[in-house]
């Protein structure tokens, strides 16, 4: 059986969905499970919502998510004939969960409304997708993934209850592939012991289908993306960034940890650990050959270029001039575990250090807050972490011309320097 997983480039205008169905049919007679994400831009919009709903607007929030609902509804009506009542009723029952959630005043934390409200992104895409398919003769069954991805509550970033899920994927899909070979469902999306909906982090249907691919034993993964394949910089920035063909799961899992935007951090190990190769293949042309990502090493990579923006520096500085040893680092650590964040970069000195972070407003705050009980605290913000692997010093002083570096480390392969 294979996994496909398809972004929501790839089902974000109508005849992109017809072509979605053109390249499931070329797998006909294999079992596949396939994973759809929400349509084009939709998770950033539902983010809106949720931002305006937490602000107290809740005008504002209706207004943005009535916006959603009609463009979800006219895609439903421009592909479906037969099926459109079924599928309308569907729809209509996730829309009137987010609109019961809306019109509440918010008493729980952020992220807890944010999975709530943006879960329904890919929940709306798959449906309309899987009664397009039904109807186009692509015979498949749609299964709601919050039924056998159980989570922990850790909202925004929810780690997989692997023993739950394993049994659920086992009695499940099974039993549903007696009935049909196509399994469509959601990434990105669980739902913890007590019914509440979670996400993975941002891109995660990459990592959920990684996570089937592991139970099921797959044969491979494929991600269907708008790219040819893996390239070595983001070609909308870098005009010059290259194809590469194969590479293996070590490079991946670094390029992914600095920050590349190819593939989810967490969907390689579950892949390597049985070594499942995965495929990303361009949906816009199924017949070019994109890249594989398996076990075997690759020699002689071009430099890999990875800019993160939005970068938060924390100067953390000891209070009474003692030394930062191990006792406030291990403290550092224990908050940042706490609060589930993880550093981009760490610099140490004598008596002080410096954290780079994503900027994520309220996670900042938190830990802000919370060592300024061991260290003083200062913070900068807006600044860029740029990433290459494989770098020439050619390459790097071009990158970095111009640019007041404020910090910078580096290995043999490896540079990262962070800028205003
Ligand atoms: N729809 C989610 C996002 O845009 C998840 C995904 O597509 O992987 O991040």
């Amino acid at each position: 059986m294979k996994v496909f997983k398809f972004g929501g480039a790839s089902v974000n205008t109508i005849d992109r969905i017809k072509n979605v169905k053109d390249i499931i049919s070329l797998y006909a007679n294999e079992k596949l499970v396939i994973i759809i994400s929400a349509m084009g831009k939709t998770t950033n919009a539902l983010e809106k919502v949720v931002e305006a709903f937490y602000a107290g607007n809740k005008e504002e929030a209706l207004q943005l998510f009535t916006v959603i609902k009609n463009q979800h509804v006219t895609t439903a009506k421009y592909l479906l004939v037969t099926h459109y009542n079924a599928c309308y009723e569907q729809l209509n029952n996730f829309f009137t969960e987010v609109e019961w959630l809306l019109h509440d005043k918010p008493v729980r934390e952020f992220d807890y409304y944010y999975d709530q409200v943006v879960c329904v992104g890919e929940l709306l895409s798959t449906c309309i997708v899987s009664y397009y398919l039904n109807e186009a003769g692509v015979a498949n069954k749609w299964i709601d993934v919050r039924d056998i991805i159980r989570t922990d509550d850790n909202f925004r970033d929810a780690n997989i209850d692997w023993t739950y899920t394993e049994e659920k994927v086992k009695t499940m899909v099974h039993g549903l592939w007696s009935m049909d070979d196509i399994l469509l469902t959601q990434g990105f999306i669980g739902s913890t012991d007590e019914n509440e909906s979670t996400t993975l982090g941002r891109e995660g249907s990459d990592y959920t289908a990684a996570v089937f691919a592991n139970l099921l034993n797959a044969e491979s993964q494929t991600i269907w993306k708008d790219v040819e394949g893996v390239m070595s910089a983001d070609p909308k920035q870098f005009p010059d960034a290259q194809l590469m063909p194969e590479l293996s799961f070590d490079e991946v899992i670094e390029m992914a940890y600095y920050g590349a935007q190819v593939i989810h951090p967490k969907t390689i190990k579950p892949l390597q650990n049985k070594g499942i190769p995965l495929h990303v293949k361009c949906f816009l042309d199924p017949s070019l050959p994109g890249t594989v990502i398996s076990k075997k090493q690759v020699k002689h990579l071009p430099p890999v270029v990875i800019i993160k923006e939005k970068q938060v520096l924390m100067h953390l500085h000891s209070q009474d001039f003692s030394f930062v040893g191990e006792k406030p680092m291990s403290e550092l650590y224990k908050i940042l575990g706490e609060l589930n964040i993880k550093p981009n970069l760490i610099q140490t000195g004598a008596i002080s250090l410096q954290l780079c972070l994503d900027d994520r407003a309220e996670k900042t705050e938190h830990l802000a807050t919370a060592v300024n009980a061991i260290f003083d605290v200062q913070l900068e913000r807006n600044l860029s972490l740029l990433t290459i692997r494989h770098f020439n010093n050619e390459l790097l002083m071009k990158m970095t011309s111009g640019k007041q570096v404020i910090l910078k480390q580096q290995t043999p392969e490896t540079v990262q320097v962070l800028y205003r």
